[in-house]
This record gives structure tokens, C-alpha cells and sequence, in this order.
């Protein structure tokens, strides 16, 4: 009888956001907004081309990151989405019985790629709904290798300013990785958000990370990147499953890097309905807190599930997170009004 890893028993499975023909997708935080201009054509035009393998250094891909962010492209490393990029992290960094330190709730993929790569996650509980930052530093240990600060925190929305990011760091030891997850840097206000790569980019122990499935439109292409000292990029090259990222994905990312205005401009339109949205939600008594992404969080406990039920019975699909909270992502106006429909017929 083949054995499985038995740390693999206890793993949940990733629950990606149901997808329901005609019902409002609300929990997946995609952009509602679709390509951005010449992705399309971009990819029509290589479509022919996919019988060869891709360029395996994204040569073209990370000259244009690094060009963005006006860094040495050494310093880059992608992979398919930033969820595959913490992965690589991961197994550069973490061997068996080593441990990595994130809040919780967070991102859903730390740790179940923590297990995957033989490590021990070690839980922290938010404050506030916020990263509690005291207690992260203080559950560092001498197996830690790596900390995951998501800011805004997925699915909290939840932000770490300047301030305590900065104070953070310099309680993270030399010898731990520091990985900032920015995934929803481009909703963010920068006068309440820091930036990662400005803030702590010199540091050794200190990797940034952003992907093209948000604010880009890329999600369902499967490419993201960090940006880190060439020695740590150097390792997550080598741990990156051999061509992950197709040719597509390199290419129409290339495209949408170009596109900073029209990127601009959508956020701004998402961050306009986050404000009304939660505006709105608040004024029919619902806990909301601030968010700096592209969804908004409900911390409805235990009637989770029974509200996520609720608004999909009405044609809007969010992502419950059972006996802790909701997590509704910013769609188009219409989608956003469904939902806040649902949400006033809500008795509880
Ligand atoms: C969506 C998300 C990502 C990006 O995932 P991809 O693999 O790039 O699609 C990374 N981190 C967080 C916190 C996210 O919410």
C-alpha cells in the first residue's frame, strides 16, 4: 500500500469561489472588468505558437518587471500566480520540522503550501481583524524561517501601516524571511499603505511579492512575481516547477505592465464601489471594517455560511469563511447593487 504524507491528512483543500452560470462572481476577487486592452490580440496572436515550450527565464517578462519597479532584473523571480511564488519560497527556505509564522485568518494557500513543503505553519490570531503584529514577532522562534505579512490582509481586508511594517521588521531576525504579500497593492491608498519594495526593498531578509490576477486581469492565466535580494531570487528560480509560467501568460503580462493607466483607472472605479459598498453595508448595521482591497469583509460568525446561502439563493456568489466571517469582492455597480440588496432583505 502506498503511503501519502501523513502531514497531508489534516490539510484542508484549497476551496476556490463557486462559480454558478448567470449569478454575480463575487468570490474569487477577480477584476469584473475583464482584458485590458491588447491582451486579447497579444494572445491571439501567440496562440499558434503554444507546441513549443516557453522562454523557461521569462527574459522579456522580468526586464519588464524590473523595469516597472526600477530594480536589477536579477532581483525578480515569477511563477504561476504569486500562490506557486510563496510556494517557491517556501521550498527554498523551509526544511522539515522548520516553521513558518503568518496571521490567521490569511491567505488560504500559506498553509497548505507550508505543509507542502514540509514546514510547520504556525497560526497567529488576528487582533481586530487585523495581523497582530506583536504576537507574530513574538511567535518567532528559533525553526522559523519565513513570515507571511498579506497587506491588506485576504480575507480581512485589513491593512499594517507604515509605522508598524517598519517597527516589524526590525524584530524579524536576520536569518527569517520577511515575505510582504502585495497582492492587492493597487487598491490600496499609498498614504495608508505602505509600499514593501520603497519601504524595506534594501533589506536582505525582505521579498515582495504581486501578482497579475488582481488588478491586472490575469487570473485565470496564472502569473506573479517577487521581487527579493538576487541571491533569494536566484533560489525560488530554482525551486519553480520547470516552465510554469506559458508563454501566454508571459507575454499578456508584459502587455498589461503597459497598461499602468488603464490599470489605474479601473482600481480607482473598484475603490469607488468599496467605499459605497461599505458605506451602504454599514448603514444597514452590518460590521464592516476599512478595506484597502477589492472585497470587503463581514464578520458574521456563525451566521456565515447561512448569509453566503442567502445571497447565493439570490444570484450572487460570495466566499464564506464558516463560523468566521464573509468575503464579498467589488464587481461592477450592478453586481454590487445585487448584492446589497441581498444584504438589506437579510434578517439574520
Ligand atoms: C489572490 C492572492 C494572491 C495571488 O494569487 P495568484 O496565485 O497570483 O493568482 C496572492 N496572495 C493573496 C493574499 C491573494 O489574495
Amino acid at each position: 500500500m502506498v503511503r501519502v504524507r501523513s502531514s497531508l491528512e489534516e490539510l484542508p483543500a484549497y476551496v476556490p469561489g463557486r462559480k454558478l452560470p448567470g449569478a454575480a462572481a463575487l468570490a474569487s476577487n477577480e477584476s469584473p472588468y475583464g482584458l485590458l486592452p491588447g491582451v486579447a490580440g497579444r494572445l491571439a496572436e501567440l496562440a499558434g505558437g503554444v507546441s513549443r515550450y516557453p522562454d523557461m527565464g521569462a527574459g522579456s517578462l522580468v526586464r519588464a518587471i524590473a523595469g516597472h519597479h526600477g530594480v536589477d532584473p536579477e532581483r525578480i523571480a515569477v511563477g504561476a500566480g504569486s500562490s506557486e511564488v510563496c510556494g517557491q519560497l517556501l521550498h527554498a527556505v523551509v526544511g522539515p520540522g522548520d516553521e513558518a509564522v503568518f496571521g490567521w485568518r490569511s491567505f488560504e494557500a500559506y498553509p497548505i503550501l507550508t505543509a507542502v513543503a514540509g514546514g510547520t505553519a504556525v497560526k497567529v490570531p488576528l487582533r481586530d481583524h487585523g495581523l497582530d503584529l506583536d504576537a507574530m514577532a513574538a511567535a518567532i522562534t528559533d525553526r522559523t524561517r519565513l513570515v507571511f505579512v498579506c497587506n491588506p490582509n485576504n480575507p480581512t481586508s485589513t491593512v499594517v501601516g507604515e509605522r508598524a511594517l517598519l517597527d516589524f521588521a526590525d524584530r524579524v531576525p536576520e536569518n527569517v524571511l520577511l515575505v510582504v504579500d502585495e497582492a492587492y497593492r493597487e487598491y490600496a491608498d499609498p498614504a495608508l499603505v505602505p509600499d514593501a519594495l520603497g519601504l524595506l526593498g534594501d533589506r536582505p531578509n525582505v521579498v515582495v511579492l504581486r501578482t497579475f490576477s488582481k488588478a491586472y486581469g490575469l487570473a485565470g492565466l496564472r502569473v506573479g512575481y517577487c521581487v527579493a535580494q538576487a541571491e533569494i531570487a536566484a533560489a525560488v528560480r530554482k525551486t519553480q516547477v520547470p516552465f510554469s509560467v506559458s508563454a501566454l501568460a508571459q507575454e499578456a503580462a508584459v502587455v498589461a505592465l503597459g497598461e499602468q493607466a488603464e490599470v489605474a483607472r479601473r482600481a480607482a472605479l473598484t475603490v469607488a464601489e468599496r467605499e459605497r459598498v461599505t458605506a451602504t453595508l454599514r448603514e444597514l448595521g452590518f460590521e464592516v471594517p476599512g478595506s484597502q482591497a477589492n472585497f470587503v469583509w463581514l464578520p458574521l460568525g456563525d451566521d456565515s455560511a447561512r448569509f453566503a446561502r442567502h445571497c447565493l439563493d439570490g444570484k450572487v456568489v460570495v466566499r464564506p469563511f464558516p463560523g468566521e466571517g464573509v468575503r464579498v469582492t467589488i464587481g461592477l455597480p450592478e453586481e454590487n447593487d445585487a448584492f446589497l440588496a441581498l444584504a438589506a432583505a437579510w434578517s439574520g
